[in-house]
């Protein structure tokens, strides 16, 4: 047996044999200039099937992983039709006399240099897109393209994969990458698929048909594993089942400390598949729906309409727990295609948060609509980010009166919606007794709270929530809210630290809200507590 250690990206147990994904060996051949027309010709009958492709692997995609994990297929289709794209595939041709793989991929190779000049970290991310689209349609073209999966499951090894080849390994059941992005789309859809997932490890040829088994959780590959290790894998997989049924049989009731103290346990989400695994993992309630996520891969923001169907699924997804809304907070490093507005020198410090919604009173009114309809199917909280002052409070609230008016003279059932302040700058910590004047509950967004107090980018390990001047101010926040009876939790990364629990509970927060895979372990540590 040979242990091999690489780094977690998706938690899970699975064994199989290995399949190490690469380029068909011997495949990809080239017909010679068939001239313009016969080029032209051949790429337009190429691009179309990699349409048909693309449009099975959404439909594909949108079984196994949801409409958020689907998305990227849309996209990929979307980038096929582009007009600039296919002017510089039909100029190469005409103008240059490539053939069609070799005008495919240098058109791409072209968008994907100037997409990977651009400041704006989403338009960057478009780089790899184009490059995948332009390989997909040269491979077609050329009959290059990978190596048939075998029959039956495995663990798939490779480089990296693209989120299309993914959809095309079906009987994968675990990844063996070299290379990953934790928030590229190739995770996202794993994570979604609960595939578990190693990265940083190389993978060999040789290993393609040896037995093995993976442990997403611990960052292990065991290839021929022996009996001991599959037997502590299953016993490993049936105690975390026991584990879960336990944990669900007492997941309606109210979570508490040993000595009855009640702790609110909420999940973040941002999506309608994303609740529904909340609830199944026993969530109380979404305590955060990032909102964001709906408006920023598309070329126009969602209108009334869009907005309310997808809330309103994940309201129905929480079986009439609470949802807490939290309204757009675009900008930084947020940016959707259809944003206007001057650069900014420092987005963090830029137009972000409520400052943006208040600046696009049009944009927010249709957002603010939507929540307050959707409020009409259950228990519906609106809450605001990135809040500096009581004022952008109360201004918020009253456009979110005049919505609410407007749809009471059109006849449109809407529902009540208590409304809270994210408390996500040092601002707002200080002026904590201020904003519980004017507002329902608070939210602790420690993420930017640390990025704000610490002036340090989130991204940075350095930027640490623990610091004690950000934790002087969730302090400050939850005095501040408590003397107004607002009850005060916390929704960034720092709610899922064990090793913090305690001491957040000390500062006297209510309750914590933490992404859904989170939730049974949290419930157990506040349980263990005294
Ligand atoms: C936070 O800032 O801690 C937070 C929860 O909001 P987001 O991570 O979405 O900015
Ligand atoms: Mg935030």
């Amino acid at each position: 047996m040979e242990k091999r250690f690489g780094k977690s990206l998706c938690p899970g147990r699975a064994a199989a044999p290995v399949f190490v994904d690469g380029p068909a060996r011997g495949a990809g051949f080239t017909l010679g200039f068939c001239g313009a027309g016969g080029e032209l010709a051949r790429f337009e009958e190429a691009r179309r099937a990699a349409l048909d492709r693309l449009e099975g692997q959404y439909r594909q995609a949108l079984g196994r992983a949801g409409e958020e994990g689907a998305e990227i297929f849309r996209l990929h289709r979307a980038m096929l039709g582009d007009r600039d794209f296919l002017d510089q595939v039909e100029e190469n041709i005409q103008g240059r006399g490539l053939e069609a793989a070799a005008a495919v991929l240098s058109a791409g190779e072209m968008f994907s240099a100037q997409f990977s000049a651009l400041e704006d970290p989403y338009l960057r991310d478009r780089a790899a897109d184009v490059e995948e689209i332009s390989r997909l349609v040269a491979g077609l073209l050329s009959g290059a393209g990978e190596a048939p999966p075998p029959a039956g499951d495995y663990l798939a090894a490779a480089d990296s994969l693209s989120p299309s080849r993914l959809m095309e390994l079906e009987g994968a059941k675990g990844l063996i990458l070299r290379e990953c992005s934790p928030l590229g789309h190739t995770a996202l859809l794993a994570r979604a698929m609960n595939l578990p997932v190693i990265t940083g490890l190389e993978p060999d040829p040789a290993w393609t048909g040896r037995p093995a088994a993976l442990d997403g959780g611990e960052g292990a590959l065991y290839l021929d594993p022996d009996q001991e290790v599959l037997t502590q894998f299953q016993e490993k997989t049936r105690q975390e089942a026991l584990r879960a049924a336990g944990l669900a049989a007492r997941a309606l009731g109210p979570v508490c400390t040993r000595s009855g103290r009640a702790v609110g346990l909420w999940a973040n989400a941002a999506s309608p598949e994303e609740a529904a695994r909340a609830l199944g993992n026993g969530a109380q309630g979404i305590g955060l729906l990032r909102t964001e996520f709906l408006f920023l891969r598309r070329d126009t923001p969602p209108g009334e309409e869009e907005q309310l169907a997808l809330y309103r699924q994940v309201i129905q997804a929480m079986e009439g727990r609470r949802v807490v809304i939290r309204t757009l907070d675009l900008g930084s490093d947020k940016r959707a295609p259809w944003m206007s507005g001057p650069r900014e020198d420092n987005p963090a410090l830029g137009l972000r948060g409520i400052r943006r919604s208040l600046a696009r009173p049009e944009l927010f009114s249709t957002q603010l609509r939507a929540i307050l309809r959707a409020a009409a199917e259950g228990e519906t909280a609106v809450m605001f980010p990135v809040v500096t002052s009581p004022e952008e409070v109360l201004q918020a609230r009253a456009l979110l009166d005049r919505c609410r008016a407007q749809l009471e003279e059109e006849n449109l059932p809407a529902g009540p919606v208590e409304a809270g302040v994210m408390i996500e700058t040092p601002a707002a910590a200080l002026l904590a007794g201020e904003l519980a004047r004017v507002s329902d509950f608070f939210s602790i967004g420690s993420n930017d709270l640390a990025q704000y107090t610490l002036a340090m980018d989130r991204q940075d390990p350095a930027c640490d929530p623990r610091h004690p001047a950000v934790l002087e101010l969730i302090r400050r926040a939850v005095e501040g809210g408590h003397r107004f009876g607002r009850p005060v939790s916390l929704c960034g990364a720092l709610a899922a630290d064990p090793a913090m629990t305690e001491e957040l509970l000390a500062l006297g927060l209510d309750g914590l809200s933490v992404p859904a895979e989170d939730l049974w372990s949290l419930r157990e540590r506040i349980e263990g507590l005294g």
